[in-house]
């Protein structure tokens, strides 16, 4: 049977990061098998029960999914107000899962999906700079300078946003409105909006095409798809 390190187990079951299930291990909040495990190199299999401060770990398989969110949907497992949320979209599926990073609720696309902790940890983490790509609908016409503002780095809440590549698609003259592709790094709050905003640009429709590699084409919206082995291992 196969041996895990501890703190792997923790950080994948969504305990808490890797760093943070080391410091609860060491700190002795941890059992396996009713015995206090303060030791960092411990390894677990299946069959070890494991607890943390006395409630036993949920260990289940991890399960990838892209879920291509329509408007009008809340990157949230609940939401207080009873709106349409990601989960509804998953029924069936018993794992569980959780959004990785958000999309705002009017904002359409590639949201992944996942019970993996470490993997949700990773690709959140500002260290990780996964691109992801946005086609944006804007008020006015969008010319060159605007894009290399958007490109360079434009200032928001006091920081500078690091480069992107920007890209005109089209433009209609008589609504006075035009079609860019936005790829960014970043994952600050409503960040495409502000940098758009902060171009003189508002965002009229967003739909985010890729997360990493992970394109939505062919995906339609409020469906989603399981990711391939070998797409869960470019991710990690
Ligand atoms: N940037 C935004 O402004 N909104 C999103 O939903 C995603 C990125």
């Amino acid at each position: 049977m196969e041996e895990e390190r501890l703190q792997k187990v923790m950080a994948e079951a969504g305990v808490a990061s890797r760093r943070k299930s080391e410091k609860l291990i060491t700190e002795g909040h941890v059992r396996v098998n009713g015995k206090v495990i303060k030791q960092l190199g411990t390894k677990v299999t299946a069959h070890d029960k494991i607890e943390v401060d006395g409630v036993p770990l949920q260990r289940e398989k991890m399960v990838y999914f892209l879920l291509n969110k329509p408007r009008g949907v809340i990157t949230s497992v609940s939401d207080d107000k009873k709106r349409k949320t990601v989960m509804d979209f998953f029924p069936d599926v018993v794992e569980r899962i959780y959004p990785v990073g958000r999309l705002d609720y009017d904002t359409s696309g590639a949201v992944l999906m996942t019970n993996d902790g470490t993997l949700a940890n990773g690709l959140t983490h500002p260290k990780f700079k996964f691109e992801k790509t946005y086609t944006a609908k804007v008020k006015g016409i969008v010319n060159s300078l605007d894009l290399k503002k958007l490109e360079n780095g434009l200032v928001i809440d006091h920081k500078k946003t690091a480069k992107a590549k920007a890209h005109l698609i089209s433009t209609d003259d008589e609504k006075k409105t035009s079609i860019v592709s936005l790829t960014i790094h970043e994952g600050r709050n409503h960040q495409v909006k502000n940098m758009f905003m902060a171009v003189g640009h508002p965002v009229q429709k967003l739909r985010r095409d890729s997360y990493s590699f992970l394109n939505i084409d062919g995906v339609q919206s409020g469906k989603w798809r399981a990711l391939k082995v070998n797409e869960i291992s470019r991710l990690k």
